[in-house]
């Protein structure tokens, strides 16, 4: 243990400051989207078999959902440019400017050097639950995904069915590449329906039964041509352990809607206009 400085309750009061004021970000113009998107038809459905993934196709202009279907599930969400994977999404810029828990309004945006909005989520019914009075929320980026290298980590055992090697499957099929090319295109997710936080005090990850319920539903506007892939979590609503076949897990339901006019003013965002140059 250091010893702290006599000025120590001076040095932690001083007062923070917001790294991204959400002020600074592009505006997003939700009534638009609504409009848009308002008795749009459903044109493609995917169910997620509990265990597993399946990818998705959804064009910019489009909207995705993904409901709780059965019983309390949570979904590990991957996104790809569909002109080019390796524009992948890029959950730590995500927490960096929208915080630890995604809400309506917010973006989900891609990696360098493309940094650009890739869907922005226009309803949430399970909004109401804001912060539990453990700090805990829903539709965290702050996990990143279970995995088997983890848990043989941690338990000696190979689990196979865990989110990182059910997306790693779901994309092999989808885009024709071996589970060797798959893999490293698997990135961190949006924990989709997942209620997570950070202990006080200790600032240790933790989990809790997610507050979701059949019916339940997240929807977001693709604001480029993506796939998408999401994989119905082995640890079910995350209530006591996952990497294993021991939780009780739920299909997952994406729908694919089709407006029949785009939000007006609105465009498919460019690439980051920076030149790459790096100051040579
Ligand atoms: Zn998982």
């Amino acid at each position: 243990m250091t010893h702290p400085p006599q000025d120590a309750y001076a040095r932690r009061a001083v007062t923070p400051v917001l790294c991204y004021p959400p002020e600074t970000l592009p505006a997003v113009d939700l009534d638009g989207y609504l409009r848009a998107r308002n008795g749009a038809p459903c044109t493609a459905r995917t169910i997620v078999p509990p265990r597993d993934a399946r990818c998705f196709d959804v064009k910019a202009g489009q909207v995705f959902r993904i409901t709780s279907v059965d019983g309390p599930q949570v979904g590990d969400l991957n996104l790809w440019s569909a002109q080019d994977v390796s524009e992948r999404f890029y959950s730590g810029k995500t927490r960096a400017l929208h915080g630890t828990h995604l809400d309506t309004g917010d973006r989900l945006w891609s990696s360098f050097p493309h940094l650009r909005p890739m869907a922005t989520i226009i309803a949430d019914t399970l909004e109401w639950y804001g912060f539990d009075e453990f700090g805990g929320g829903v539709h965290d980026v702050i996990g990143t995904r279970c995995d088997p290298y983890t848990g043989r980590l941690l338990s000696g055992d190979d689990y196979h069915h865990c989110c990182h090697s059910n997306l790693t499957r779901a994309l092999a099929d989808h885009a024709g590449l071996t589970l060797r090319e798959a893999e490293p295109l698997v990135h961190d997710v949006l924990n989709v329906f997942m209620c997570t936080g950070f202990l006080r005090g200790t600032g240790q990850y933790f989990m809790k039964a997610s507050p979701v319920r059949p019916g339940d539903y997240i929807e977001f506007f693709a604001e480029i041509d993506l796939v998408g892939a999401l994989s119905a979590c082995p640890g079910g609503d995350c209530s006591s352990e996952h990497s294993s076949d021991t939780a009780v897990c739920h299909p997952l339901l994406i729908e694919v809607y089709t407006p029949a006019t785009q939000p007006s003013g609105w465009v498919s965002p460019a690439p980051s206009g920076y030149d790459r140059s790096h100051g040579r």
